[in-house]
């Protein structure tokens, strides 16, 4: 495994929308690897494929319990919505409140081609949410409000 560099703030990799996943093979493998590694050095909770430079549909979330890795998500089911600090390991330093649905459903392929699916709440729906936004370049900072910077874990 090893550390990938995090594109941050402007680099045009995290506007882009990004590709699906055709075949899970061991390249993604590796990649879903490094992303993971990437994360955890950076202490982030979850990490999108471009924000390493890869414009395809992958993601890792881990909020402290499991490692969770995703490809081709797709939100299948919202309910709720709350406010709360977000940030991201693009934008080391900015937080912003960011308003989000306060359980979600999540259908995606697993790192064998599985097809699966998570029910989630709390802090793995907003991470969920905010790493499925990065596959459309959609970023935190755009939704954000009350922008600070603090040493909450980034996303
Ligand atoms: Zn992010």
């Amino acid at each position: 495994m090893s550390i990938m560099e995090i594109k941050k703030m402007g680099e045009p990799v995290l506007k882009q929308i990004c590709t699906p996943v055709e075949k899970v093979n061991k390249k993604i493998r590796t990649l879903l690897d490094d992303m993971a590694e990437t994360m955890y050095k950076y202490e982030g909770v979850g990490i999108a494929a471009p924000q390493v430079g890869v414009p395809i549909r992958a993601i890792v979330v881990d909020i402290g319990k499991k490692r969770y890795d995703i490809i081709n998500p797709v939100i299948t089911e919202r309910e709720g919505s709350i406010v709360d600090s977000e940030g991201c390991l693009s934008f080391p330093g900015v937080y912003g409140e960011v308003e989000r649905a306060e359980k979600v459903k999540v259908e995606y392929t697993n790192r064998y081609g599985k097809r699966k699916f998570i029910e989630a709440e709390g802090l793995m729906a907003r991470c969920l949410q905010h790493e499925v936004d990065h596959l459309d370049g959609h970023l935190f900072i755009e939704v954000a409000k009350n922008i600070t910077t603090g040493s909450k874990k980034d996303e």
